[in-house]
């Protein structure tokens, strides 16, 4: 972290006194820990040169001390700094392990909360069933389904899909069926993973009904069924299933060409295959920059709507107001979120690696739009994770 990214991390606290001995050297000291141990001894030089306690790097505290019986050690750092709960600081060791390589590191620390009543939010929950589906661990996820069910989350729309997720991939089917039915309300991604579970099982009749009952369809919906047919040796609906997305004026996606064109192959249907594969074509899969500059354009007057305005004060060029504003609208994030948005299905997380630290007009960007189209976006920059959905980010601002 650089001098002037740890400053505006502890913009909330108050600057240290200037009368502080040797503050320039404690600035570089202070990162220079990655044991408990050596922050326990960079603790005792802070007390005896009478620095604020407030230089230290929180997110690296909690991260050296998250799975150590040192644990209590940060906790009571944090609940002497920080007049807010500890929970987003926490939260940060959490998505990089459920992320990362450890997810299991990542329940660890979860249970580590709970006994040192660390009040997890709904960030919380969400990184530590991440970390479920990808361990594929039901009797865990269970067990968090409980906890926040307890702490009001129930319902929680953006929660309960991760756990009707993790339940079908599982194999859980009942409980899925069982949660899918008791939620209050449900959303395209709900009603399109029990599809795409369905179809997994190979139960393409349970999948069916559940595609014939569901309000509003989008082309994801339509593919898994399409390829669904396809996959369970039933090309002639897949075909007639594609001709009735075709009526209802929905635009196909590269996959469902692949499916549909895999069923006329299936049956012989060699002219029908062609002439599929020409409407493919026609309907020219390759995005170029315009309609991505056209989409951001959509998407900034929504933004506009809820109050953005570009912050044309991180700009240090000198050009006039008009061109840093374009100039801002071109960062790579806001590009690169936008492509995803427009290539990915609905309802997958949108990641994005940044080797700079996000600038304070994308971080603002990027909470409105996670909140605009509903959609977890996460950005890992030089210094942490950013996990950005309903208009929020879980580092609350605090980075
Ligand atoms: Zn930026
Ligand atoms: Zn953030």
């Amino acid at each position: 972290m650089s001098s002037s990214s740890l400053s505006s991390s502890l913009r909330c606290f108050p600057p240290p006194s200037p009368s502080s001995p040797n503050l320039k050297n404690n600035d570089l000291l202070t990162h220079n820990f990655n044991t408990p141990l050596e922050l326990k001894q960079l603790h005792a030089r802070l007390i005896k040169t009478s620095t604020p306690l407030s230089i230290l790097p929180l997110t690296k505290v909690a991260s050296v001390c998250a799975l150590s019986p040192s644990f209590s050690y940060a906790h009571q750092i944090f609940s002497h700094l920080l007049e807010t709960p500890q929970t987003s600081i926490w939260n940060s060791c959490l998505i990089r392990f459920a992320e990362g390589d450890s997810p299991s590191h990542a329940l660890l620390l979860f249970y580590q909360m709970r006994l040192f009543d660390v009040l997890p939010d709904t960030f919380t929950c969400s990184f530590v069933l991440k970390a479920c589906l990808k361990l594929s661990d039901v009797v865990n996820g269970k067990i968090i389904h409980g906890i926040f069910q307890k702490l009001g989350f129930g319902s929680n729309l953006f929660l309960q899909n991760m756990i009707l997720n993790l339940y079908g991939l599982c194999g859980e089917m009942g409980d899925a069926m069982l949660l899918f039915e008791k939620m209050p309300q449900r959303d395209v991604v709900t009603w399109n993973i029990m599809i795409a579970q369905l179809v997994k099982r190979g139960d393409i009749d349970g999948a069916y009904c559940f595609f014939l009952r569901m309000p509003d369809k989008n082309v994801r919906s339509w593919t898994s069924m399409i390829s669904g047919f396809v996959q369970c040796g039933k090309p002639k609906e897949a075909i007639d299933l594609f001709m009735k997305l075709q009526d209802e004026a929905v635009r196909p996606n590269e996959v469902t060409f692949v499916s549909v064109l895999a069923a006329c192959a299936d049956l012989g249907e060699l002219d029908l295959g062609r002439s599929v594969h020409e409407y493919s074509t026609r309907s020219g899969f390759k995005r170029n920059a315009e309609e991505i500059y056209q989409f951001w354009d959509k998407l900034l007057v929504k933004m506009k709507h809820r109050g953005y305005a570009p912050k044309t004060s991180v700009v240090l060029l000198d050009m006039e107001e008009k061109e840093k504003e374009t100039f801002l609208y071109r960062h790579s994030e806001k590009l690169a979120v936008v492509f995803g948005l427009m290539t990915m299905p609905e309802g997958t997380t949108i990641r994005i690696m940044k080797n700079l630290r996000v600038c304070e007009d994308c971080h603002a960007a990027l909470k409105l739009i996670s909140g605009i189209v509903n959609r977890e976006i996460i950005v890992r920059d030089r210094n942490r994770f950013h996990c950005f959905r309903g208009g929020q980010c879980s580092c609350r601002d605090f980075w």
